[in-house]
Formats: C-alpha cells, sequence, structure tokens
C-alpha cells in the first residue's frame, strides 16, 4: 500500500485539475490571443503560468484549482503580450517639448512623407539625374542651409551626436576651453564632459559658475587647445550677478587664436525671435552671424521635426565631418530625412506655424482659455454623473526640452476636483490606465489638463479617456 502525506495527497488532486496543454490551447479564452500571438508563444506563456501553479500548489500557497482565477492569470499575461509598448498618449501636462513623451508631434505631410520612404524605395543615397549613387545629407542641407545661412550641414542621429562628431573629428587628443557655466547636464544623461571624454577632447574649465570673461578664455588657451566650445544651459540657469562674454567677443578671441568657436544649441530655433516670442533664445542664425564657425541643434526641439542633430557652419569644417568615419555610425534613417525634409520646406513655405510644436508654443492665451472653457463645457455633465466639477484655469505651461525654462508660458487648463473625498491620484492612475492614456499632472488636489499641449482633434478622445477612467474608480 502506497502510504503518502495526506497533504500531498490533496496537492496531487489539485495537480490533476490543472488543464492539460492541449485542452488550454483549445480553451476559448485561449485560442482568442492566436491571432496575434505565434504557438510557441501561446505555449511559452501558458507554461510560464502553469509552472507557477504547479509550484504553488506543491508547497502548498494553493489548496484548490480556481479556475476562473487561473485563466484571468493567462489571460493576463497574454494580453500584456499582445498590448503594443510604445503608444500613443494624451499629454496634458502643457509641456510641449516633453522628452519623456517623445518631444515634438510632426506635422502631417512630415508624417506623410516618412511613411512614403518607409513603404517602399526611395532616392535616399541615390541620384536620379546621374543615375548613380547619391548622398543621403543632400535631401535636407540645402534646406538647412538655406534656413540658416549656413554654408553647408551635416544630420546624425541626435544633438549628442551632433557634438560628439564635432569634437571627434575636429578636437581629438586637444583641448577644449568651456566656461564652467556651462558645464551641464541636460536630460540626466546629457554630460558635456562625458561626450568630451568618449570623442578624446581634453576639458579644459575656465571661470566660475556664474560669472566667466571673455579673460577667463584667454587665459586658459594653450598650445594644445583647437576650440572655444559655447554650451547652451538649457533647464539649468544662473540667475542674478551673473557675466558671460558676447558670442561676437569669443568669436573675435577664437579667430585671433587660430582656434574653432563652436555652439552647442540644444534648440534649433530657425524663426526670426519676435516671431516666436522666446525672448532671449538665440536663433541657428544669429549664432552663425555672431562668428560660430559650427553650431549644433536638435531636430525635434523647438524646430518641430523627427529627432535629428543638425551641424552647420563653414563648408571646410563640414567637409571634415563628412569624411569622418564615425558619421557612418550617427547618419540619420530614410525616415527621419523623410520627416526632416517636408518639416524644412514648410519652414520654407513660411508655414511653419502649421508645424504642431510652434503652433502648441504660440498658441494665445486667449485661444487657449476660449478652449479650456469649451472643453469644460463639453465634459460637465460627464463629471457631474462622478460628482465632480470640471472649470477653466489659468495655468502654467513650459516650452520643454531645455529651451526657455525660467519664463513659463501663460496657459489655461481644465480642473477637475471640488468633491470632499475627491482623490485626485486615482484618477491619475486610471487616465494612464486608458486604451488612450492620458498623462496629466495633479496640483492642489485637483487634476489639471492643460489644454495647450491638446491637439483640438484629441479633445473627443480626450473625453472619452475620462469617461473610461471615471468610471473604472467610481
Ligand atoms: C537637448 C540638448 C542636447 C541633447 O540633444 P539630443 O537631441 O537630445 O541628443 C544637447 N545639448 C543641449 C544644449 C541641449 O539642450
Amino acid at each position: 500500500m502506497n502510504i503518502e502525506d495526506p497533504c500531498v495527497q490533496t496537492a496531487q488532486t489539485v495537480l490533476r485539475q490543472l488543464p492539460s496543454m492541449d485542452k488550454l490551447l483549445l480553451d476559448d479564452r485561449v485560442a482568442f490571443f492566436a491571432t496575434e500571438l505565434n504557438r510557441p508563444t501561446l505555449k511559452d506563456a501558458c507554461t510560464g503560468v502553469l509552472g507557477v501553479w504547479r509550484e504553488k500548489i506543491l508547497n502548498g500557497e494553493i489548496t484548490r484549482f480556481d479556475e476562473d482565477l487561473f485563466y484571468a492569470e493567462i489571460t493576463g499575461k497574454l494580453r500584456r503580450l499582445t498590448t503594443p509598448s510604445l503608444r500613443p498618449v494624451l499629454n496634458c501636462t502643457g509641456v510641449v517639448v516633453h522628452t519623456n513623451l517623445g518631444r515634438s508631434c510632426l506635422a502631417e505631410e512630415a508624417v506623410d512623407a516618412a511613411a512614403a520612404a518607409g513603404m517602399g524605395y526611395s532616392t535616399l543615397e541615390y541620384d536620379l539625374d546621374k543615375g548613380e549613387r547619391g548622398q543621403r545629407n543632400a535631401h535636407v542641407e540645402s534646406l538647412l542651409c538655406r534656413l540658416t545661412g549656413a554654408e553647408a550641414a551635416v544630420v546624425v542621429n541626435n544633438n549628442a551626436a551632433a557634438v560628439l562628431l564635432v569634437l571627434a573629428a575636429l578636437a581629438a587628443n586637444k583641448d577644449a576651453v568651456v566656461s564652467r557655466g556651462e558645464l551641464v547636464e541636460i536630460g540626466g544623461s546629457f554630460r558635456i564632459p562625458d561626450i568630451m571624454r568618449f570623442a578624446g577632447t581634453r576639458l579644459v574649465e575656465t571661470g566660475c559658475t556664474n560669472r566667466t570673461h571673455l579673460r577667463d578664455y584667454e587665459n586658459a588657451i594653450t598650445d594644445e587647445t583647437v576650440m572655444l566650445l559655447k554650451v547652451h544651459p538649457s533647464n539649468f540657469r544662473v540667475v542674478g550677478f551673473v557675466t558671460s562674454p558676447e558670442r561676437e567677443e569669443l568669436a573675435k578671441l577664437a579667430h585671433r587664436r587660430g582656434l574653432l568657436l563652436v555652439e552647442d544649441l540644444g534648440s534649433g530655433i530657425l524663426v526670426p525671435d519676435e516671431d516666436l516670442a522666446l525672448e532671449g533664445e538665440t536663433t541657428v542664425t544669429e549664432c552663425l552671424r555672431g562668428g560660430v564657425d559650427l553650431v549644433t541643434f536638435s531636430g525635434d526641439k523647438i524646430l518641430g521635426g523627427p529627432q535629428m542633430g543638425a551641424i552647420v557652419g563653414k563648408k571646410e569644417l563640414i567637409d571634415k565631418l563628412r569624411r569622418y568615419p564615425l558619421l557612418r555610425a550617427l547618419r540619420c534613417g530614410k525616415m527621419t530625412l523623410a520627416a526632416l525634409e517636408a518639416t524644412l520646406r514648410m519652414y520654407l513655405r513660411g508655414d511653419w506655424k502649421k508645424i504642431p510644436t510652434l503652433e502648441m508654443i504660440t498658441a494665445s492665451e486667449d485661444a487657449l482659455h476660449a478652449r479650456a472653457e469649451r472643453f469644460a463645457g463639453k465634459i460637465a455633465s460627464l463629471c457631474a454623473a462622478h460628482h465632480l466639477s470640471a472649470r477653466a484655469i489659468p495655468c502654467e505651461d513650459a516650452v520643454g526640452g531645455g529651451a526657455y525654462p525660467e519664463r513659463p508660458l501663460s496657459g489655461w487648463a481644465v480642473a477637475l476636483g471640488g468633491t470632499e473625498g475627491f482623490n485626485p491620484s486615482a484618477l491619475q492612475a486610471a487616465l494612464r490606465a486608458c486604451s488612450t492614456p492620458v498623462v496629466a499632472p495633479v496640483k492642489d488636489g485637483e487634476l489639471l489638463l492643460h489644454m495647450r499641449t491638446i491637439r483640438t482633434f484629441e479633445e473627443e478622445r480626450l473625453a472619452e479617456s475620462l469617461s473610461e477612467a471615471l468610471e473604472r474608480i467610481s
């Protein structure tokens, strides 16, 4: 006779209730996912859950086979496997160039151009006139030159790559002088000292965090110096007792001593200051006019295009970059180039206000106020049904992306709140869990929907997500 521990016997009984793999795969709840997952993946997911259950049954954590719970676990796992990871979200933060949410929203024609380039063959590196190999850079170089007044231009994967390429190609094993006030970390991952180390450029710091004079640069120059590097301090600002030399003075000093002046401008502003009303920000053209030899900037910050980094300036230097082997590792893909060319053509036509990023940055307070009132009205009854109020309130928005941080943009939001016991964090989390997730801040016990970063055509979807989220938490 087989004498077994009664506990183990129970475990064996429960184990026997677990469905076999064949039975599982035929079950409607699992078979439902067969159109989106191949058989090995389906099997693998089932094996995983079966294994966990087996172990828990054997160690006594599970003493009864609960079929609903078991299938809920399996379908939960399968749902996670089939849900796309990189998904569109609605940005209600009011931060236009939001790095975590993908920075700029492309204009429709930029999206169309990228889609067309992605779907088929193109002239990426083909010259139709000559019937021979062409330059991938050529599609955007003349446009960038026309829009900035530069002699030549080259584009790479992002601005960090642009800075790396410039340093590696022009200042390897040499010294570059940077003001201590500009040695900043941008967005937690871009640090000028790190990039310089990768490029093999020796960093010579000069001046103090708040004040760097022309003579500080002058004193830092040695026989090993090849470059003065100016860096946009981005989301970092020293205010008050602050000095730094004018760009023109720096350029004169650099050129008198046979050095290059390079500027990492961060955001690539291609339209005149007055039009953008971002007082204090320098456009690419102003940099070049100020005597800077090479300027680098991002494509997906204030430019409003795809992720890329541009280097514009003196032809002789750009030619050196073109020949430098690292360029091959940093080059842009065809969809990026297509989207960039389409975006630049909008500038060329004078249509830059239709580029979503620029449209959002330049949206007037009055227009945002009107939209906030209208949207508050649209969701009023939905909110009331959940004992909430929705009202338009003024708020502070931001350009983001490290540009223009000290002066917020005046915006309008719809604030949800009003009743006692309302938990804005619960609504915030529920909004993130919607089929179209919403990212929105909580302030003073209310949930805010900043209108600036919601496109008009997204309002309907935002209302739907809100309804879904309120349903879930009620
Ligand atoms: C944003 C920024 C960078 C990094 O640009 P990416 O395009 O994100 O690589 C570098 N320098 C400055 C000054 C910036 O503002």
